[in-house]
């Protein structure tokens, strides 16, 4: 297949995309303005293959990419563009943006708490927070071919956390996986890995292809490749490298699951992407599917049972439907709790088994991941009933456990506990963890 030339735009360079030639100075400098605060980064197959320019400004695939001045909460927006207007100096400009940025929860549920030790040095680059699944975030692929508006990893993108969330070395990595006979998953993310060239992420995924780590069942990947830029399967000139080394994963007898990130059914409708799906599962390589739920860009359920047919229809498995998380652009982006309930089960209701393999709801939150099982009555108490399919403590996973209905609550912080009870279950066991930053059992 003859190469696609990459372009990625961002803020100093987006006013070279031909489709915004014709746009008013305002316009572009709302875009610029926003930027300095969230980050901003797409691409030329996003501009011209997924966002449709005739639909601006409500295209999904638009507003997942461009920043615009809603993203900002509207006194957020205000202090920064009356900065900007009066041309204050761009040393005071900075420490604006700071104070903004400071305000958005650029730690959501205490990620920071999850860093394993070895040795008693902390592992960089690794989260251990459920006994079974290790996050690794390899350093050279902390970044990704175009920035979501919504992200949660936006702090990292703009500077806050970088060092704190990035291995450079996945040999102490795997050293740490041997004494962890527990740890069936490693789950290398990101930012995304696949922005990596196929001889930096062999380098990084080789420690793990070993004998001597033979309770390590599976190697997933967290991914937007396939959304963004397909051709990283096809034409990009390691392309062929990279599917060899997805053999080479699959011949050491693991599963190797790429955790495809698509929010809407339009990233699923190229041919690039069709292709790249066809070339990847031909590794023997399996995709799995997962996405928040988002307001303006996949808030309809007919929207989501579409993808998880078209996904079927490819041989990808869906696998979570996220809650957006609790930072950044989340005022923006956030749908009641019951809200995503309903679409949740509108979208089941539309698809065969084969596509309920989805598990959502989902908030990730401090405690672990909390699916919104429904709202019902008990005792003459509207509730949320809930449950966990991830805790912190294993043993916390699929009990149900109920909260007060709440009509507003965007997340389990919102939530209180049902039947007049002071703390949810899990509570007070969860504080003993937080305060003694304890690890998983290994
Ligand atoms: C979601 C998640 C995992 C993986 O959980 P699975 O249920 O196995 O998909 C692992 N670690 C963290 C921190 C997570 O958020
Ligand atoms: S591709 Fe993934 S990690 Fe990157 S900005 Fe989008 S959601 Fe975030």
């Amino acid at each position: 297949m003859t190469e696609h030339k990459y372009q990625a735009y961002n803020a100093r360079n987006f006013r070279e995309i031909t489709q915004l030639a014709d746009w008013p100075a305002s316009a572009l400098r709302e875009i610029e303005t926003v930027a300095r605060v969230l980050p901003f980064k797409t691409n030329n197959y996003v501009v011209d293959e997924l966002i449709d320019w005739d639909q601006i400004p409500g295209d999904p695939m638009y507003t997942l990419n461009f920043p615009r001045r809603e993203l900002l909460r509207a006194a957020h927006w205000q202090r920064l563009s009356r900065a900007v207007t009066r041309g204050l100096p761009e040393h005071d400009l900075k420490s604006l943006v700071r104070a903004i940025q400071l305000e958005l929860n650029p730690d959501p549920s205490s990620q920071s708490a999850n860093v394993p030790l070895l040795n008693g040095h902390r592992v960089s680059g690794a989260q251990h927070k459920y006994r079974e699944t290790v996050l690794f975030f390899p350093q050279a692929g902390q970044s990704c071919h175009a920035f979501c508006t919504f992200c949660f990893r936006w702090p990292q993108f703009v500077g806050f956390s970088q060092s704190r969330f990035s291995g450079k070395d996945s040999q102490t990595m795997a050293e740490y996986l041997k004494i962890h006979p527990r740890v069936t998953d490693l789950l290398i993310t990101g930012g995304d890995p696949m922005t990596m060239r196929a001889g930096v992420l062999e380098t990084c995924l080789t420690p793990f292809l070993g004998k001597d780590l033979a309770h390590l069942r599976t190697i997933r990947i967290g991914t937007k490749s396939l959304s963004y830029w397909p051709y990283r399967y096809l034409s990009d000139p390691d392309s062929d490298d990279l599917l060899r080394l997805f053999d080479r994963v699959v011949k050491s007898g693991r599963n190797l699951s790429i955790m495809a990130h698509f929010n809407h059914p339009v990233e699923l409708s190229t041919e690039a992407v069709r292709k790249a799906i066809i070339r990847l599962r031909g590794t023997g390589a399996q995709i799995r599917t997962q996405s928040p739920l988002l307001h303006h860009i996949n808030d309809k359920p007919e929207l989501w049972a579409e993808m998880w047919r078209q996904q079927v229809d490819l041989n990808c498995i869906p696998y979570y439907m996220f809650v957006e998380r609790d930072t950044g652009a989340k005022h923006f982006f956030a749908l009641p709790l019951e809200r995503c309930w309903q679409i949740f089960r509108q979208a089941y209701q539309r698809v065969s088994g084969l596509g309920r393999t989805v598990k959502g709801p989902v908030m990730s939150a401090t405690p672990g991941k909390v699916e919104i099982l429904g709202v019902t009555e008990l005792n003459d108490e509207k509730v949320f009933m809930l449950r966990f399919i991830q805790g912190r403590n294993a043993d916390w996973v699929d009990r149900p456990f109920f909260a007060l209905y709440d009509r507003t609550a965007t997340w389990l912080n919102g939530l209180k506990p049902a039947f007049g009870e002071h703390d949810f279950f899990f509570e007070k066991e969860l504080k003993g963890m937080l305060t003694a930053r304890m690890q998983p059992m290994g």
